[in-house]
């Protein structure tokens, strides 16, 4: 009997990868582990090197967006340093969410008192599902759009239906030069498992196009080290665009009966294997052409679990599924 290795074995038998472009990585971080950077005039961003969150200083008070658990009590840290350097308040006084997963809020419960949390109705809604202390529900709300002011300055809150999660937001600067939408785009990056875990594909794959016509020059995503461009953007559309293509090709000609005739009345065994050879058909080029270009291509279950939904999505939700028995 073996059982599975953990502790120092563990890693014995792991694969190695590509080496990560220098281009996909970020600022170096300091002594407490975090980088906090100025994105234009007073917005600032911080980085753990693997989430991102952002501030704003005013005269009356400091703006926080998100408060991932990973960067935590650095928040305040960041937040310290910078208002002591531009002589201003540190006092946080509003809290935005962008979407109600915990590892974009779960530090919320850090900023309490008299802060104000503002977020999506459905960001409320689930929060006072999830019931966890650490990320109180907010309580100013909205629906489509909300403009939130804060000492003199301006930010422009939108929701644009569901994509990543059903309460993910469009936060944009408009006199910052900037929009910062979470867990869509990994700058520089592929996204992980399952177009970045999220919940409604369609609505995953139209909302770069959502983002990128918005006026900005700066882009807050919410994950790794570097902000992104409109370039980086760009690029994750196209590899997106890639798979659907893919996908449909393949789709389109990998012939089911035999895997259905080899199975007999195992159903789903002939399921999974035409929509494994589906999958494999389709993800094989686009990890061959984004290895080099996004970092973590190589990392094969990913381009795979991706295509894998978006291939389901081209069934279920845009369809045809099969062909009409006659
Ligand atoms: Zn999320």
């Amino acid at each position: 009997m073996t059982s599975p290795a953990t502790g120092a074995d563990a890693t014995e038998t792991l694969p190695d990868y590509a080496p990560i472009p220098r281009s996909a990585l970020g600022p170096a971080l300091n002594d407490q582990g975090y980088y906090v950077g100025r994105v234009e005039r007073n917005l600032y961003w911080v980085t753990d090197g693997v989430y991102q969150a952002a501030f704003l200083t005013t005269d009356d008070g400091v703006v926080l967006f998100d408060a991932p658990p990973t960067i935590g009590g650095n928040l305040r840290r960041a937040v310290d340093e910078i208002a002591a350097a531009n002589g201003v308040t540190n006092r946080v006084t509003h809290l935005v969410y962008s979407h109600h997963h915990d590892d974009h809020s779960g530090a919320a419960s850090l900023f309490d008192g008299d802060v104000v949390r503002v977020g999506h109705e459905e960001t409320r809604r689930l929060l006072l599902r999830d019931n966890n202390p650490a990320r109180p529900a907010p309580e100013v709300t909205f629906a489509d759009r909300y403009t939130l002011e804060v000492g003199g300055e301006r930010v422009e809150l939108a929701w644009h239906g569901p994509n990543h999660s059903p309460d993910n937001i469009y936060i944009h600067f408009p006199d910052h030069d900037t929009l910062m939408f979470i867990d869509v785009v990994n700058a520089g990056w592929v996204p992980i498992y399952n177009l970045n875990l999220s919940e409604d594909v369609p609505g995953y794959m139209a909302a770069p196009a959502i983002a990128l016509d918005y006026p900005w020059t700066h882009f807050i995503c919410g994950h790794l080290g570097r902000l992104a461009t409109r370039e980086d953007v760009a690029v994750h559309q196209q590899y997106i665009a890639d798979i659907e293509a893919s996908s449909r090709e393949a789709l389109s000609t990998v012939n089911p009966v035999p895997y259905y005739m080899h199975y007999g009345e195992n159903f789903w065994a002939g399921v999974k294997a035409h929509l494994d050879i589906v999958t494999e058909r389709a993800a094989a080029p686009i990890i061959a052409k984004y290895t080099g270009v996004l970092a973590a291509a190589d990392i094969e279950i990913f381009t795979r679990t991706t295509t894998f939904a978006i291939m389901q999505s081209l069934r279920l939700d845009s369809g045809p599924s099969g062909p009409v028995h006659p």
